[in-house]
């Protein structure tokens, strides 16, 4: 079996679908297609590996690459917008929705492999990135906060939500009436599903964290009573109430983190540890069998991906 042959793919009710984007291990990165009648969209492109999955899939469910008519980013961190060039050239009657802030870092991803080289160090970013290829700025769209697009009889919203990044939107689907989150409704790995629900908490991006934004959005998101969340890290979220409370207190949880070790010298060192920490308490505390070294193989990554580099850069540049 090849690894095509074994790509997780979740359909939920209305026409929306989790692909796994094969990223780092598995229902780590979520895509979305979002199927309507004689179109689709995808929300979410993951990484250039992703793409021949996303194709796979696409074939799969009977699409041929010209009924795909948006492909759409939340933003543009590699995990989330990586493959965008890749995907596009194969998709020529696909339009790119993306964050004004964003665009022009996906029109000219010079910038963003050079800052992402300078983290991962070149070997590891080929290995897991490959070479970005730039999206036509001919077939970009820059979406405004408010701004509409319609996909067959379903109308997509795109809403302003800073906090994770500033050059972050989010997409409301009215056919499901979900938000296509992308980070700002923060991380909940199904592995961590017990009787309680879902687990979930905000993303802890250190330099760019911007708590009060992000609270801001999550309350925005949580105001249009939404009956589903789709989050990139991982899949379908529902009892949105009760989760953008736990979200809420989670920002000021980390804020009293970086507050008490504000002064010290290895600050970024004992925020991660405290992080590390109450996730690993509130872990139990929602029931979770897992031993404490897997919690922390799963949540390894996030505290590496959502690590300073990009977002401080992109936050400079964008400012
Ligand atoms: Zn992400």
């Amino acid at each position: 079996m090849t690894e095509h042959d074994c790509i997780s793919v979740v359909e939920y009710t209305g026409g929306v679908l989790a692909v796994d984007s094969g990223f780092v291990r598995e229902h780590m990165v979520a895509c979305y297609l979002l199927e309507a009648e004689t179109e689709v969209a995808i929300i979410e492109v993951g990484t250039n590996s992703s793409t021949p999955r996303l194709m796979k899939v696409l074939a799969a469910r009977g699409w041929q690459p010209e009924d795909v008519r948006y492909v759409i980013v939340t933003h543009v961190h590699l995990d989330h917008a990586g493959g965008a060039g890749s995907l596009m050239q194969l998709l020529p009657n696909a339009t790119f929705l993306v964050h004004p802030y964003g665009a022009r870092h996906m029109v000219d991803p010079a910038r963003l492999e050079a800052s992402a080289r300078a983290i991962y160090g070149d070997e590891v970013f080929e290995q897991i990135y490959g070479k970005l290829i730039p999206v036509e700025e001919s077939r970009l769209r820059k979406m405004e906060d408010g701004d509409t697009v319609k996909l067959g009889s379903r109308q997509l919203f795109f809403m302003d939500t800073p906090g994770h990044a500033r050059h972050h939107f989010c997409v409301h689907d009215n056919l499901t009436n979900g938000w296509f989150c992308g980070d700002t409704f923060g991380l909940s790995y199904r592995e961590f599903d017990t009787r309680k629900g879902a687990f979930i908490f905000p993303t802890t991006t250190p330099i760019q964290f911007d708590p009060i934004a992000a609270k801001a959005s999550i309350l925005k998101l949580a105001a249009t009573q939404p009956e589903h969340m789709y989050l990139t890290h991982y899949g379908r979220i529902d009892d949105i109430p009760g989760l953008a409370e736990h979200l809420l207190e989670g920002l000021d949880t980390l804020v009293g983190f970086a507050e008490q070790h504000l002064h010290e010298a290895d600050r970024a060192q004992k925020i991660e540890k405290a992080i590390q920490e109450w996730l690993l308490s509130g872990l139990v505390k929602h029931g979770v069998k897992l031993s404490s070294e897997k919690c922390l193989e799963l949540l390894h990554t996030d505290l590496v991906l959502n690590t300073q580099g990009i977002d401080f850069w992109l936050d400079h540049r964008d400012g």
